[in-house]
């Protein structure tokens, strides 16, 4: 049930750490005036006219993905998909699960997993489904990477690749406003679920957006990481040209992330996460500070949805496999022909499965969540679909904290360090950091040897 339609203000979000920037409020009218820009910790946030940000407004509260009275994804998802067979309360309304990969050429090799995003995306522009695709490509300029509209299936591909990096959706809903046609967006769990906030409010955008393709999400990076990486490869954010999250080959497992920079003078540099302070995606480095209030791993409102099968054999396998959530009867008869006629290698999973190789998204997002619910904030409370809760063990208590200020104190380590040109606080500061987690979490080294006599451990992340 929606709450009372109390406006809210900008200004209110942010304070409370809810702003995930993603732009939908500056698209969509919802902030007059205001355009997007990154912040000082390479967040992308709302910047408008003097006293802008004070204004309070119901538009707003509407829109807002993180506002605690914008409808929320279960109304979303029963309005849109009442009719669908099944219902899961990780994985939300669902027509059928997959997991699998993409057979035709040269999507799963183009891929960051599986390559079913840029084939969805590619097949409902050749079947004339969709005029545009709204997603994200690498670009030129102050910014890595960008939200676009691909036209073409070429084009489509030429944007394959995850990219954990800020984005955010501002000129594609204008455009999609400006620029008359139907149109599939491509977005994390809050920015899909932002698009239909956004589509209540707008009957063009109703009219026009015409499917959501989703992507699992463990949650946002800020701009720092590239940074991050650039300094422990001896290099500077200012001397790449692109950067690349995920490098795909047979001599690395899929789940055996290497970061590569390509540097304006041509060379390459190369570093696998765990070697990086900053690289181990559970313990939070740089995460946006919405993310620590999201329920949402699967991108419940989408028409379809999209992650990688992190579990054996599929972890191990380098090509990359995708798990898939189908929750639109028509993408479900596109995925099926395409199985039957052997464009796809899909099978049929189960909720339990598709939900386990999610398993600690899935941790923080409900026990994590449920727990940080629980602590003292200032300002507007989040209202989540989780139940408050702080009837956890103490070691999970423990490994939620120092998630928590890891991504806090990621952001303004690296603020300071950057501004004092000093690399080194930053990343001997992540160092220490991900030696503590990796102790509490994982009882790896002297500080897991301690935490195993104290029993502060369990090991699983
Ligand atoms: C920030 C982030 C966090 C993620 N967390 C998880 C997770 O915890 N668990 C999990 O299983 N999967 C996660 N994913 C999804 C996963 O990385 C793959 O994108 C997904 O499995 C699809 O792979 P693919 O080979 O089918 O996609 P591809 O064919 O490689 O296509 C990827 C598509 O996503 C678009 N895209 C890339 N980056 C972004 C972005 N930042 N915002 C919006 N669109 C983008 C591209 O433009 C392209 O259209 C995350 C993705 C992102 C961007």
């Amino acid at each position: 049930m929606s709450l009372p339609d109390a406006p809210l203000s900008l200004r209110q979000l942010s304070k409370a750490g809810l702003c995930i920037g993603c732009g939908a409020c500056v698209g969509t009218q919802a902030l007059p005036g205001a355009s997007m820009a990154l912040d000082a910790f390479g967040q992308f946030k709302p910047i408008g006219p003097a006293g802008f940000e004070r204004a309070r407004s119901t538009a707003l509260a509407r829109l807002c993905p993180f506002s605690p009275t914008a409808t929320n994804e279960d109304e979303l998802a029963a309005a849109r998909f009442p009719a669908a067979p099944a219902r899961d309360n990780r994985l939300g309304r669902l027509e059928a699960a997959y997991v699998g990969a993409v057979a035709e050429a040269p999507y799963r090799q183009q891929g960051s997993s599986g390559g079913m995003v840029s084939w969805v995306a590619a097949e409902l522009l050749r079947r004339g489904l969709v005029d545009g695709v709204a997603h994200v490509s690498p670009s030129e300029g102050d910014m890595f990477f960008r939200y676009g509209i691909s036209r073409t299936p070429e084009s489509v591909l030429a944007g394959a690749k995850s990219r954990y990096y800020p984005v955010e959706l501002s000129g594609v809903l204008k455009q999609i406003r400006e620029v008359p046609g139907r149109y599939a967006i491509v977005g994390v769990p809050c920015f899909i679920k932002a698009v239909h906030l956004a589509r209540a409010q707008e009957p063009v955008l109703a009219e026009r957006i015409a499917y959501t393709l989703g992507l699992f999400c463990g949650h946002m990076k800020s701009a720092r990481l590239v940074e991050s990486f650039a300094w422990q490869m001896d290099t500077l954010a200012d001397a790449v040209a692109r950067p690349e999250f995920r490098l795909k080959g047979p001599e690395r497992p899929a789940n055996w992330y290497t970061a590569q920079l390509t540097l304006k003078d041509g060379t390459v540099r190369q570093k696998d996460w765990w070697h990086l302070g900053d690289g181990d995606w559970g313990a939070g480095f740089f995460q946006n500070s919405a993310c620590n209030f999201c329920d949402d791993v699967v991108a419940e409102t989408a028409d379809i949805s999209f992650g990688d099968a992190w579990v054996e054999p599929y972890s191990s396998d380098w090509r990359g496999t995708n798990v898939v959530v189908v929750r639109s009867p028509v993408l479900r008869e596109l995925v099926e022909h395409a199985i039957g006629t052997g464009r796809l290698e899909l099978k049929l999973a189960g909720a339990d499965y598709v939900a386990n190789t999610q398993a600690a998204g899935f941790r923080q997002r409900r026990e994590g969540l449920a727990y940080r619910l629980t602590w003292r904030r200032r300002g507007i409370k989040p209202r989540k679909r989780v139940t408050p809760s702080r009837d956890l063990p103490f070691q999970r208590k423990l490994i939620y904290r120092l998630r928590y200020a890891i991504s806090a104190w990621s952001h303004r380590l690296f603020y300071l360090a950057r501004r004092q040109h000093a690399p080194a606080l930053y990343i001997g500061w992540a160092h220490a950091a991900l030696r503590l987690y990796h102790g509490l979490a994982y009882g790896r080294g002297r500080i897991g040897a301690l935490a195993r006599a104290l029993r502060l451990t369990r090991g699983d992340g």
